[in-house]
């Protein structure tokens, strides 16, 4: 009997990679290039695509004590597809990997106890377990003053476990910034137009909102009405995954420089549109020098 699963995979594609990724790890990358100080806390196999990723993120200067190595798993993986309308699948193999075994361990704990912010990936509530790491870490980083932000990540492709929504109101709760792209707006918000989906959060206590509209720019909501509006960067479009990872993190990385807002939009504006230019998930991450030379350069929209 033929079934069709998933939307194109059965066909053969051309394949490019491995590329090291995954959206924690683009994130706390782009972190690290910019100068913050970054860990991680995952899991990857003891095999090539865990050196791989462990390679990049060493030599880019993220702490990768809390990356646990899976004497029996393999490391997680994930296979993009570009659909001709713009569209994307992804086929992960994370459930029966290195990644989906996230665990307090005492590395784990050290990584927490030296964090001043805490950044949750939402797909990371698909992982048994993690939720329990994430509640503890957020926990231990508020207790002593730190903050917390959430990308929702929504991957389609991984939302048939845990209950979502109930992860996602736990962390808004405590969330100081959130930085949800298209329809995770809504899913965060449990609310179905742009206007009472930003406000729902804002009352929620969350302080700073950042939409991620990937060619159409981005837009920042504060409190008291705040609203700034960052056109995009125009360049040619290679490859979009990991631009709201790059985005997210040079936004943060901005913030807790001391820069405004709208500072910070701008150059996470500038970090997502660089690595949309190259093939490959954390191939386009960039140094502060390289933002300040294409904000400088290069037209927007
Ligand atoms: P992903 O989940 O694939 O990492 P995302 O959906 O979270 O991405 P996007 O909205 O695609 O996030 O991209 C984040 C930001 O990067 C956008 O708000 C925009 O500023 C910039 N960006 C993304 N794509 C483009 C593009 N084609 N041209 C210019 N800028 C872009
Ligand atoms: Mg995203």
């Amino acid at each position: 009997m033929a079934t069709t699963i998933g939307s194109g995979f059965l066909e053969a594609q051309p394949l490019t990679g491995p590329y090291p990724s995954g959206a924690p790890a683009i994130f706390i990358d782009q972190v690290a290039r910019l100068g913050g100080k970054a860990g991680i806390v995952a899991s990857v196999g003891n095999d090539d695509f865990g050196q791989l990723n462990l390679d990049r993120l060493r030599r880019d200067g993220v702490d990768v004590s809390a990356v646990s190595v899976s004497g029996d798993l393999p490391t997680g993986s994930a296979f993009v597809r570009y659909r001709a309308d713009g569209g994307r699948d992804f086929v992960f193999n994370i459930k029966h990997s290195a990644a989906g075994r996230i665990e307090m361990t005492p590395a784990v704990e050290d990584l927490i106890k030296a964090a001043g912010h805490i950044h949750v990936m939402g797909s990371a509530f698909v992982i048994p377990g993690a939720a329990d790491v994430i509640e503890a870490a957020i926990h231990a980083v508020r207790s002593r003053g730190g903050s917390v932000s959430l990308d929702p990540n929504v991957r389609k492709e991984l939302l048939d476990s845990g209950n979502i929504s109930q992860h996602f109101s736990s962390v808004l709760k405590v969330a100081d910034l959130v930085l949800p792209s298209g329809e995770e707006l809504f899913a965060a918000a449990g609310q179905s137009d742009e206007p009472s989906a930003v406000a729902s959060l804002l009352d929620m206590g969350v302080s700073e909102v950042v939409l991620k509209r990937g060619r159409d720019g981005a837009s920042f909501f504060g409190r008291d009405d705040t609203r700034i509006d960052c056109k995009a960067f125009v360049v040619e479009e290679v490859d979009p995954t990991g631009a709201g990872d790059c985005f997210g993190a040079a936004y943060l990385t901005s913030r807790r420089f001391g820069l405004s807002p709208e500072e910070s939009l701008l150059r996470a504006s500038a970090a997502g549109a660089r690595n949309v230019t190259r093939q490959g998930p954390m191939e386009g991450l960039s140094t502060p020098s390289e933002l300040a030379a294409f904000i400088a350069a290069t037209p927007r929209r």
